[in-house]
């Protein structure tokens, strides 16, 4: 158990401490919600830590807390207790350093495709001709580029999301934390934007935190899946994926660790559901 070690300490760890500190690092974090009088014990005693350039996903049910803990991350919600430093820093904050993509399209209706990407830069105070290169990076980069003009309104979801990548990456945080973002996308759309996402993530070398409920999507995806337990979210298991990519969910390698992946989080839906079963019948 890692629970005694000093995240600061750890985090601080440069060149001459021996390995890199870690991107993100998660020490004893707990999260209790208090709701209409009873408390819900979203998260207890998570220990994680995310090295830099890495591609983590955090797997569970719905309701398991992993929203929770993502916006631990991001400095939103911070925890009840524990520790969360992100790039060196304790997250109690949300900072620029730490991006969030959302399964809504977290776009301005009212601006066009190109002004939506623009905008942090904006916000940043960049100059015209920085804003103006960057843009047409991002935009062909993901796709975008005939659709510059075009409103959030006009575009379908899997266009949407682009955008909302595109968006945080104006801003070029080392770190990219997702919360379901292909979602809502039907499963072709999905693959497609797994795919760009995985193109952009070894381009650019970010560090990505990424939420989903999708055992394939995870496996797919991820150099790490953390798989988590129901309420309290805790961490069951750390399933590495060391399949070269692109990888191919029809292989016997990546069924095999779907099995594997799928039992995890089977068995964590049968306890959860005699919990429940035993809990209604003692009434
Ligand atoms: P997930 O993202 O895995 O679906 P969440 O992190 O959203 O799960 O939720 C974890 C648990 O915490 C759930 O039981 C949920 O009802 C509860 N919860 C989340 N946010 C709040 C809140 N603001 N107030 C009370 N309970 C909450
Ligand atoms: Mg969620």
């Amino acid at each position: 158990m890692s629970a005694g070690r000093d995240p600061l300490a750890a985090a601080g760890a440069g060149p001459e401490g021996g390995a890199a500190a870690p991107a993100i690092s998660i020490r004893g974090v707990r999260k209790v919600f208090a709701s209409g009088g009873a408390e819900v014990v979203a998260l207890d005693g998570i220990d994680l830590d995310v090295a830099p350039g890495e591609l983590v996903c955090l797997l569970g049910p719905s309701g398991c807390g992993k929203s929770t803990l993502l916006n631990a991350v991001a400095g939103f919600a911070p925890p009840t207790a524990g520790t969360i430093v992100a790039n060196g820093r304790p997250a109690t904050a949300p900072g620029p350093d730490r991006a969030m993509v959302f399964q809504e399209y977290a776009l301005f209706p009212w601006m066009t495709v190109e002004r939506n990407v623009a905008f942090g830069l904006e916000m940043k105070g960049a100059s015209r001709a920085e804003i103006r290169a960057t843009v047409d990076r991002l935009l062909a980069m993901l796709h975008l580029r005939d659709f510059r003009a075009r409103f959030p309104k006009d575009l379908s979801g899997g266009m949407r999301q682009r955008v909302a990548i595109a968006r945080v990456l104006a801003i070029d945080p080392p770190m990219l934390l997702m919360d379901e973002p292909f979602g809502a996308l039907d499963a072709l759309t999905r693959r497609n934007l797994q795919d760009e996402l995985l193109r952009i993530w070894a381009e650019l070398g970010k560090t990505i935190l990424f939420v989903t409920h999708g055992i394939e999507e995870s496996i797919y995806l991820a150099d790490r899946v953390v798989v988590m337990t129901y309420r309290p979210g805790t961490v069951k298991r750390i399933v590495p994926v060391t399949l070269p990519r692109p990888r191919d969910p029809a292989s016997p390698e990546f069924n095999a660790l779907k099995r594997e992946v799928s039992a995890l989080v089977m068995e964590e839906q049968a306890l959860h559901e005699a919990a429940e079963t035993s809990g209604a019948a003692g009434e």
